[in-house]
């Protein structure tokens, strides 16, 4: 029977129509980011890189639910944090000569030659080299951004090949793709303006997984959610699609940094924003679902 007095408290609805909502919620010392969105259910999710904690939330339910969650979850969620914390971190570069660098799936050798003129960044192929030209005394901030520079010039270039080779295997067409340094994911498509883009860190990855990134996220304008239907197509297509799954989930080498902790796409998410239905268990982050 209906028991009005049991209804769970609702959390005021937004009056406007509103994507989600940010705050955050101190539980038990706990600093825990809540995301307000329509999805189904509530789910908490460590986020790297030091584990931090993030509940998703849907509309209808308050943050009591977020606290008894949080509170049910607390010993896997310190298990998980400690695991975070005993991660390498990321290693510090400085741009200089001698720094390994990491360029289609293997560590190059930084070499920066200092000239007078313009700041320009050039690489040596075949040699495993990467030589950066700068003008003298350019400051690190400079030598960083050249080297990004570079780096997207070089996903540039490789992004449409592969768009056009895939477009008529698969039957898509993709209106825009974009290159964005992305912190957590190496990919996302808008399905609704198939528009796809792709993470920077990418071009450190070897060919094959730039590819099965590609082709991952055109895939989603033929199946949305990552369902049985969406894996069942990359067999199709990408018979070998796992391999390069699981290489973009390992470090490509010690020491190297090669965006080891981003995570999979989202789908229909634009600009890299996470998606907000059917959530699933992300690559370098513990996910947990009620
Ligand atoms: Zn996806």
């Amino acid at each position: 029977m209906w028991n009005r007095s049991s209804k769970p408290k609702r959390s005021p609805r937004p009056k406007r129509k509103q994507r989600e909502k940010r705050y955050t919620l101190e539980i038990d010392g706990l600093s825990v980011e809540v995301v307000r969105k329509d999805i189904k259910n509530l789910y908490l999710r460590l986020q790297p890189p030091d584990g931090a904690v993030r509940a998703s939330v849907p509309w209808r339910l308050g943050d009591e639910a977020v606290r008894q969650m949080v509170n049910a979850r607390a010993e896997w969620i310190r298990e998980h944090q400690e695991r975070f914390a005993q991660r390498p971190s990321r290693p510090v570069t400085e741009c200089r000569s001698g720094e390994i660098h990491a360029f289609e799936g293997r560590g190059h050798r930084l070499e920066v030659v200092e000239i007078a003129g313009r700041s320009r960044v050039q690489v040596g192929y075949g040699d495993g080299v990467i030589t950066m030209t700068v003008g003298l005394g350019t400051s690190r901030a400079t030598r960083e951004a050249a080297l990004e520079r570079w780096y997207r010039r070089e996903l540039a270039q490789r992004i449409p090949r592969l768009v056009v080779h895939w477009e008529p295997i698969l039957g898509v067409s993709v209106a825009e793709w974009r290159i964005r340094k992305m912190k957590t994911r190496w990919g996302t498509c808008n399905t609704q303006v198939r528009r796809i883009w792709l993470g920077l860190e990418l071009m450190k990855r070897t060919p094959a997984c730039l590819e099965y990134v590609v082709v991952h996220e055109m895939v989603h304008l033929l199946e949305r959610s990552h369902n049985a239907r969406f894996w069942g197509l990359m067999d199709t297509f990408l018979p070998d699609w796992r391999e390069q799954k699981a290489a973009l989930s390992r470090p490509l080498a010690e020491g190297l940094d090669s965006g080891a902790q981003m995570s999979t796409c989202s789908e229909e998410a634009d600009e890299g924003e996470e998606t907000s239905r059917e959530p699933e268990p992300q690559r370098g982050q513990r996910s947990l679902w009620v």
